[in-house]
């Protein structure tokens, strides 16, 4: 079901009060689409402030008008005092105001205390993102949706079953929560638009800038963010056994093979299932940008027997780390 909500912006003195949040929400079996209006503004101050400090660029290549720069700037001067240092995804402040400011409900009537500051922030900022920015903003976010639900749609069930059986571990109950931002996240050693998940509970943000030129692409990313509720770094089935057997074993585990292992399993799951719907799609994500590249071959030599079901995975992480170590 989609759903379109105009904005409904209430006049409080000189600023814009926006009550309504979710500018756009569409769901499918297993996940929960929302473009929110706050969080998108909020990741675009983010972003903003974090290219001007960390790497002294920009996002914005459009020319604003004299009030508009100076909103801007006053918006910039909080994010870059209190916020930048503070990641997307593993801060706790960041993580707290994520949970209040997409939570379902369509109203912020109630701020908790540590947020008023920031909010007021945001809320003084946003004549100024509804004017030069929301539009284009929202026009992506629904735009990636709409040239995505479908394959999702069609391709999401096999691949719950097969990422399931894999990694031996439930998917959660409930849709997963997934808002999609235009701007995601960013870091010194990566700065390209990405995006990123907490878990307990899950919730993924994508982001619609970017990287979308070929097509599923999206969709296995979406699929590799959203598993990883089924892979964590040391326990439940893959990360548990990684433990396992480098302790009985005596071997030195190789860094992030966790990771490693979730990349290779999304992307080859996703990869066929997209194939078999009739997108071109020859290599992963992880094949087409490098990622984890000095194991591309090991994984798929240790790894294709267990996707194959012809090794345990006790066996192939013994044999991948044995290599890996040489
Ligand atoms: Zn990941």
């Amino acid at each position: 079901m989609k759903k379109f909500t105009i904005i409904i912006c209430l006049s409080i003195g000189l600023s814009s009060f926006c009550q309504e949040r979710i500018a756009y929400s569409d769901t499918s079996k297993y996940y929960q689409f929302s473009v929110n209006y706050w969080f998108n503004m909020h990741h675009f101050l983010w972003l903003e402030s974090f290219m001007n400090q960390e790497l002294d660029s920009t996002l914005i290549s459009l020319e604003i008008d004299e009030n508009s720069k100076n909103e801007l700037s006053k918006a910039l001067a909080y994010y870059k005092t209190y916020l930048t240092k503070e990641d997307l995804r593993l801060s706790e402040y960041q993580t707290a105001f994520k949970n209040w400011i997409t939570q379902d409900e369509n109203t912020l009537d109630i701020i908790p205390t540590e947020f008023v500051e920031h909010f007021k922030i945001l809320t003084e900022f946003s004549p100024t993102y509804q004017a030069l920015f929301w539009k284009s903003h929202l026009e992506a976010c629904t735009k990636v949706l709409d040239e995505n639900i479908s394959i999702i749609r069609n391709t999401e069930e096999k691949y719950v079953d097969r990422i399931t059986k894999l990694t031996r571990q439930f998917w959660d109950f409930e849709p997963i929560k997934v808002d999609v931002t235009f701007y995601a996240k960013s870091s010194t050693w990566n700065p390209r638009n990405r995006p990123y998940t907490s878990i307990f509970p899950t919730h993924v943000v994508m982001n619609a800038s970017g990287e979308n030129e070929v097509p599923g692409n999206w969709v296995e990313l979406l699929y590799h963010e959203s598993a990883h509720h089924l892979i964590l770094g040391s326990s439940y089935f893959i990360g548990g056994t990684i433990k396992d057997v480098t302790e009985v074993k005596g071997l030195k585990p190789t860094r992030q093979l966790w990771h490693v292992i979730l990349f290779y399993l999304t992307g080859e799951v996703s990869k066929n299932l997209l194939q078999d719907h009739g997108i071109t799609y020859p290599e992963t994500y992880m094949q087409r940008n490098n990622v984890f590249g000095r194991y591309h071959q090991l994984i798929e030599k240790h790894f294709r027997p267990y996707l194959t079901r012809e090794s345990t995975l006790a066996e192939s992480v013994e044999n991948f780390i044995t290599e890996a170590a040489k």
